[in-house]
C-alpha cells in the first residue's frame, strides 16, 4: 500500500468544499481500496504507546467554537482489534497499550471521510508518546513496515506548518511569508530525502522554528517518511499555505511502478 501524509488543517474542512477536500477525495480514488487504515492523528498524545482496540470507535469532537453542524458530525467507521492486537505483537521498540476510551478524534475523521465517504474501512490510531523525542517516533514507524504488505494504508494526519498562536483567521487563502519559506524548505527536504535533518528540525533556522513550536502536528510526517522506501516516489498535493501560519501541504508515497499485489484482497 502506499503511504499518505494528510494536512488537516481547520476542522472546518470536514464540512466545507473546498480545493482541499477535492484534493482529498482524488487520491482517495487514486490509490487502492485499503483493508483497513492505522492513522497517527497529531490530536491524540498519549504517555506511552497505545492504539485504539475496541470495536466501534466514536467520533470524537475535539474542538471548540466552531457551529453545530460540525460537531453533528458522525463518521462511524469499525474499529480493528485485530489489528491493534497485530501491532501489540509487531512493536518491540517499546510496549503498546491496547486503548478502549478514545475513538477517532477530528485529525482522523475530518480527512479521512472525504477519502472514504461510505465509512466502511476499518480504523484504528496510535497515539503519539508525548514524552519521546522525535528520533523516538521516526524509530517507532520503521516497525510497522510489514503492515503496508498487508493492505494497511498508513496515514499521518498533522500539518507541516502549524503555528495555532498565530494562526490569521481573517486571512484563510494565504500565509505568512515564514511560513512560505518553512513549507517549501520543509518540502525539499523531503524530496531529498534528508530525513535526519527532518528529525532534528529544531535546527532548520526560525522560520521552521515558528512553524513548528510544538511537535503534534509535525511528528504523524515522521512517520510516513520513515517508511518511505528509497526507490518509492513522493508527490505533494494540497501545497498551499492558509491562515497566515498553516500549510494544508500533503503527499502521497507511492512505488514507481503499479505493481499488483497477490495478497491484497478486497472483500
Ligand atoms: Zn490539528
Amino acid at each position: 500500500m502506499p503511504l499518505l501524509f494528510l494536512g488537516h488543517g481547520s476542522p472546518m474542512n470536514a464540512i466545507e468544499e473546498n480545493e482541499f477536500v477535492t484534493g482529498f477525495r482524488n487520491i482517495g480514488k487514486s490509490i487502492p481500496k485499503p483493508n483497513a487504515i492505522l492513522c497517527m492523528s497529531a490530536h491524540w498524545e498519549t504517555r506511552g504507546t497505545a492504539v485504539t482496540a475496541m470495536e466501534k470507535p466514536l467520533t470524537i469532537h475535539d474542538f471548540g467554537g466552531f457551529p453545530k453542524a460540525l460537531f453533528d458530525v458522525e463518521y462511524p467507521a469499525p474499529g480493528s482489534p485485530g489489528l491493534a492486537a497485530e501491532i501489540k505483537k509487531i512493536i518491540s521498540k517499546t510496549e503498546i497499550s491496547l486503548d478502549y476510551k478514545w475513538g477517532l478524534d477530528h485529525g482522523a475523521w475530518s480527512v479521512i471521510k472525504h477519502l472514504y465517504p461510505d465509512a466502511n474501512i476499518p480504523i484504528i490510531q496510535l497515539g503519539l508518546d508525548y514524552t519521546q523525542p522525535p528520533l523516538f517516533h521516526y524509530e517507532l514507524a520503521k516497525e510497522l513496515s510489514s503492515l503496508r504488505r498487508k493492505g494497511i494504508l498508513i496515514i499521518g494526519s498533522g500539518n507541516m506548518v502549524h503555528n495555532l498562536r498565530l494562526v490569521d483567521w481573517e486571512n484563510p487563502d494565504n500565509g505568512y511569508e515564514w511560513a512560505e519559506t518553512a513549507n517549501n524548505l520543509l518540502k525539499k527536504r523531503i524530496e531529498d530525502n534528508d530525513h535526519l535533518a527532518l528529525i532534528h528540525y529544531n535546527e532548520l533556522g526560525k522560520e521552521v522554528q515558528l512553524s513548528v513550536p510544538t511537535p503534534e502536528h509535525y511528528l504523524p510526517m515522521l512517520y510516513i517518511l520513515s517508511l518511505k522506501q528509497e526507490d518509492e516516489t513522493i508527490t505533494f498535493f494540497n501545497d498551499k499555505t492558509v491562515l497566515g501560519s498553516m500549510s494544508m501541504t500533503s503527499f502521497l508515497i507511492d512505488s514507481k511502478e503499479k505493481i499488483s499485489n497477490p495478497s491484497y484482497n478486497h472483500g
